[in-house]
């Protein structure tokens, strides 16, 4: 009985983790979206020409918002790439299976 009870709770908490890190609803708070400043300015490939200003910008528009955090965290949470909460996240680089 009590292994139907943790899965139960268990299911409930793994569902409501998975809305909470699918939930970016914090962006219509955000200084971005007060600022309308372009996506491309936050996301956008690294070789650039202007990567270094673009980025520079964008985390100056986020060192304003309000909602930092969580768009640090889903930023994180869903492997973005990009200026999310202040920060340039990138994939981590490939890791090869092949031996040598
Ligand atoms: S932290 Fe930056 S990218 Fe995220 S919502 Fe705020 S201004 Fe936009």
């Amino acid at each position: 009985m009590s292994g139907f009870r943790l899965t139960w709770v268990s299911t409930v908490f793994l569902l409501r983790l998975f809305v909470v890190l699918m939930d970016d609803s914090f962006r219509d708070e955000g200084e971005c979206q007060k600022r309308q400043i372009p996506v491309s300015v936050f996301v956008h490939d690294p070789e650039h020409p202007a990567h270094e200003d673009l980025v520079w910008l964008a985390k100056e528009t986020c060192r304003e918002c309000p909602v930092q955090a969580e768009c640090f965290l889903f930023g994180m949470k869903n492997g973005e790439v990009g200026v999310w909460g202040g920060a340039w996240l990138e994939l981590p680089p490939e890791t090869s299976t092949d031996k040598p």
